[in-house]
């Protein structure tokens, strides 16, 4: 059972000018096309082979999970954008949790950027919910990813070079703060509705 590249939920340049085509044919094209290529080179003869991708990234290891892991984090990744909206912001329960948590949705973008910001080298920054209820951020190193918790994840940013360098180069601070006008905040509440 061979994994394959899942399409866009977006055109390629629908995310102009936060995110450009350019860095979609190659974030999209190149790196996530790339995940599932490897994967589907590694699985073959394994007890992975005929393994739904959630179940490989709970059990395995090593390349198999970084592959497999990966090509979850992408998918996601791109259920959480859409095209930029101004006052792009969450309702109703979910605004409540992150009110709850944070102190309110302004704080919760400054924390979440700090934590991006610190996250050292290459991984992700999650909005998840907790075990309680109750909504946390989280970082991840290189594949990691919180499908290996007790979290849910709700939410991520990819803070990968390769997420923000064609756009924003070095400066991942200023690629953070602008994907707030692409955030789907209708598919992070169906995450916290679960
Ligand atoms: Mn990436």
């Amino acid at each position: 059972m061979a994994h394959e590249l899942p399409p866009l939920p977006f055109e390629k340049n629908a995310l102009e000018p936060v995110i450009s085509a350019e860095t979609i044919d190659y974030h999209y094209g190149k790196h996530h096309q790339t995940y599932v290529t490897k994967l589907n080179g590694l699985v073959p003869g394994t007890e992975f082979e005929n393994m739904a991708l959630e179940d490989i990234i709970r059990k395995a290891d090593g390349g198999v999970f970084n592959n497999a892991a990966q090509i979850w984090n992408h998918t996601f990744y791109w259920h959480c954008l859409r095209a930029p909206a101004a006052d792009n912001a969450p309702d109703g329960d979910l605004a409540k949790a992150i009110d709850d948590a944070f102190g309110g949705f302004d704080q919760f973008k400054e924390q979440f950027g700090t934590q991006a910001a610190n996250n050292f080298g290459s991984g992700w920054t999650w909005l998840v919910k907790k075990p309680d209820g109750s909504v946390g951020i989280v970082n991840t190193s290189n594949a990691g990813t919180p499908l290996t918790t007790k979290d849910v994840p709700l939410l991520t940013v990819d803070v990968w070079e390769h997420a923000y360098y064609i756009d924003y180069r070095n400066a991942r601070p200023d690629y953070v703060s602008a994907l707030w006008q692409l955030t789907n905040w209708d598919f992070v509440a169906k995450n916290f509705a679960g």
